[in-house]
């Protein structure tokens, strides 16, 4: 295979050996003569890797009693809702931060069950900062915030403490930074980026704030239905559980969280010290804002383009065009990215600038 520098945003690159391992187990699942794709996720092997994965989550995260940890589908679009039905009492409200498409879409899904108010927003310098000094209210449901915005390539520095219930869609920076569990109610990631590949949702809620809304909630979408089930209410996605279960592995053998967080924060020094550095590029977040998963950027001249393009392809890089809302580059920097593919992309930059000055 061409050795490829994979900057996807998502689904996105994974360790080899995590891509081996579960290669393998779609052939056969430990000596189990079953293919990890043909068993029932109910039997002894499939039951194991379940609470394997929800096992390493705890530990990773060091969790309190009171959180679950559940592994479902419908990725972090469903989580938009879930979160609303779980948490938005009969006739209630909920705050919610927008700092990007993806908290604008979970603010449209929350609408539905009752009133949402957008505290802080930053979609008029096109999401190009975390708001500040954001005045967080005590008298609603929940607050909801996008703790990394991947398409912008913002992400909150700090997060934030409040007093209503906090709710996180942390899907692009999961894993990849220390967190205090205990500052949220629930927080949900899809696996697809930091985590392992794309059909499952990582859900990690505080049992005790549910049960509170007075009002209905579909099955699917009701997060204690899944708990008394041990996230096998339905037929789980057996092959995103597995594979997410050894990507949690590799995470522990690296170095657990500060493993991840070290990893990420070298890549990003690396990373936007060549966008400062050479007056062709210049980044879309503002400093105070910028994410160490995602680093957006764009050339100060756009003729230079074909050129640029030309360079990095030719140097096996790959996912980096930015979003279509942002335009430019956008280099995705997860976990499992090496820094030698950073150290390329920034050689090409350096090189490229050299020769344009
Ligand atoms: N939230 C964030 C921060 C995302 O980056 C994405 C997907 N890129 C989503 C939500 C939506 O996730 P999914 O495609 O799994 O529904």
């Amino acid at each position: 295979m061409a050795h490829i520098h994979n900057f996807s945003a998502g689904p996105c690159i994974l360790p080899k050996e995590v891509m081996a391992e579960a290669a393998q187990a779609v052939v056969e699942l430990n000596g189990s003569g079953l293919s990890l794709i043909e068993m029932s996720h109910r039997s002894k092997p499939f039951v194991a890797v379940m609470e394997e994965a929800r096992d390493l989550v705890r530990e990773l995260l060091n969790l309190p009693d009171r959180y679950e940890v559940l592994f479902l589908q419908g990725g972090a679009s469903l989580g938009f809702l879930t979160a609303a039905h779980n948490l938005m009492r009969k006739g209630g409200s909920a705050a919610y931060v927008n700092t990007g498409t993806w908290s604008k879409k979970a603010i449209k899904e929350a609408k539905l069950l009752g009133d949402v108010r957008e505290i802080a927003s930053s979609e008029d310098s096109n999401y190009n900062h975390i708001p500040s000094d954001i005045s967080f209210p005590s008298d609603v449901d929940y607050i909801h915030i996008t703790s990394n915005n991947t398409i912008f390539g913002t992400q909150w520095q700090s997060l934030p403490q409040t007093n209503a219930p906090l709710v996180c869609d942390m899907s692009s920076d999961m894993f990849s930074r220390a967190i205090n569990v205990e500052d949220y109610a629930l927080i949900y990631a899809g696996a697809q980026k930091n985590m392992g590949p794309a059909g499952t949702v990582l859900y990690i809620v505080d049992k005790e704030k549910l049960g509170f809304t007075e009002r209905p909630i579909p099955s699917y979408l009701d997060l204690r239905v899944h708990l008394e089930k041990d996230s096998m209410f339905n037929t789980p996605p057996v092959f995103a559980v597995y594979t997410s279960m050894l990507m949690l592995r590799w995470i522990k053998a690296n170095g657990g969280i500060s493993g991840m967080q070290e990893r990420a924060a070298a890549r990003a020094k690396l990373m936007y010290a060549a966008i400062d550095s050479n007056p062709l590029f210049t980044g879309h977040a503002n400093l105070d804002s910028r994410s160490q998963m995602n680093a957006t950027f764009r050339l100060t001249d756009d003729s230079l383009a074909e050129e640029f393009d030309k360079r990095w392809n030719a140097a096996g890089i790959s996912g980096l065009k930015g979003h279509r809302s942002v335009g430019g580059y956008r280099a995705s920097m997860y976990n499992a990215l090496p820094l030698e593919s950073v150290e390329t992309l920034t050689k090409i930059m350096n090189e490229f600038a050299a020769v344009n000055a």
